[in-house]
């Protein structure tokens, strides 16, 4: 069956892995590995502890669960620190009981991943948001003092697009007060490309999402302490089962990480820095647009065309131009996190050399009509 057949329309991405569009393109090896995993069955557990094996190997954790997503891994890393591994408590989540479950994250950290917030996530597994200090402004004394025998563990969000991190409590500082109480620290690096970094920092749960950074079907996994990943996995015997993730998407999720680690961060970056400067010296012709190749703002590896439209001489805002392309045949989405900068961003992750041509051709139909009808 095919897309179309049910009226539904394919979009060319330059959005990157966003989980709305689908996630990101499959290699031909994850799409192979998923076809692999769907012709035989095997025992499902020892799968699990298997992909356990090759993921903890991957991240130089001591072992790893296997989730459906970050979201699904923030709830069953926070039913694991409020239950741990004892049937009766895992089964009567996301009812804690009278057992600790107050969990604290900075109000900054405190986000929504397209409509569902992280805060649900945790009471999905049972525990009690508490959210300090101020959106902009957290110190390490707010963390400290909410801090008490309640709580159960806290919570960090590496990602800069969506977190606050000027003015708030490094993640060095939040393990330090973790460590002080004895309480875990749970950090939520579903987009991060570097598999290793955050564990290195002292977190005892690390939660990554497949389909992200490391090219992976829907998936994710959470990796860290051996205890607490035992307890991830005790779950999906209560609050997890309907978040299991199946053989196909786990094997495709296992080639992509095997792709993924293969090719070192530099080499990856440079060929996307070519690849997107060709791209921004043909998109710099067109009339009243400027476009520039920028590193990720954020410090990952990502290079990305930046364009600035000039309103004046092209005749669209930005954002009507980003309105503009989604509404076309083919539909196309460029990433618009600097939409409020009347700025719009080609990224190359999700986006195939023919959907590169159809950016360009598309832009350039949009824009000199623009130009003959003034
Ligand atoms: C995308 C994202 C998530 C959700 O990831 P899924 O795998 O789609 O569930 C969680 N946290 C952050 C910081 C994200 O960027």
């Amino acid at each position: 069956m095919k897309y179309q057949e049910l009226g539904v329309v394919p979009i060319v991405s330059a959005q990157a892995n966003s989980t709305p569009l689908g996630g990101c393109t499959l290699s031909e090896g994850v799409i192979a590995a998923m076809g692999n995993a769907a012709r035989r069955h095997v025992d499902l557990d020892q799968f699990w502890r298997a992909a356990g094996d090759f993921l903890s190997k991957a991240t130089g954790s001591d072992d790893a669960c296997p989730v459906t997503g970050a979201a699904a891994g923030m709830a069953i890393a926070v039913a694991a620190c409020v239950a741990g591994v004892d049937p009766l408590r895992v089964r009567k989540l996301p009812d804690p009981g009278d057992h600790p479950n107050e969990i604290v994250l900075q109000k900054g950290h405190s986000i929504s991943y397209g409509g569902a917030a992280i805060t649900q996530m945790i009471a999905l597994g049972g525990g009690r948001a508490v959210e300090v200090g101020a959106v902009n402004s957290t110190s390490v004394s707010h963390v400290a003092s909410a801090l008490s025998p309640k709580t159960a563990a806290l919570v960090y969000v590496t990602s800069r697009t969506h977190a606050i991190h000027r003015k708030g409590v490094s993640l060095e500082e939040m393990v330090a007060r973790g460590r002080e109480r004895s309480v875990p620290v749970i950090v939520d690096a579903a987009g991060e490309s570097d598999l290793q970094r955050w564990l290195a920092s002292g977190a005892d749960l690390v939660i990554y999402s497949g389909p992200k950074m490391l090219g992976g079907p829907t998936s994710g996994f959470v990796c860290g302490r051996a205890d607490l990943v035992a307890a991830c996995r005790a779950q999906y015997d209560g609050i997890a089962r309907p978040m299991k993730v199946g053989k196909e998407n786990l094997l495709g999720l296992l080639q992509a990480v095997r792709e993924y680690v293969a090719i070192p961060e530099e080499q990856r970056a440079a060929a996307q820095q070519v690849r997107m400067s060709k791209l921004a010296a043909r998109l710099d012709q067109f009339p009243g647009l400027s476009a520039r190749v920028v590193k990720d703002d954020t410090g990952r590896g990502i290079y990305r065309v930046l364009l600035d439209i000039d309103p004046e001489l092209t005749g669209w805002s930005a954002a009507g131009l980003d309105r503009e392309l989604r509404a076309g045949t083919p539909s196309i989405y460029l990433r618009d996190f600097k939409l409020h900068l009347g700025q719009l961003e080609v990224d190359p992750r999700a986006l195939s050399a023919d959907g590169e041509e159809v950016v360009v051709r598309r832009l350039k139909e949009v824009l000199t009509n623009a130009g003959a009808a003034r």
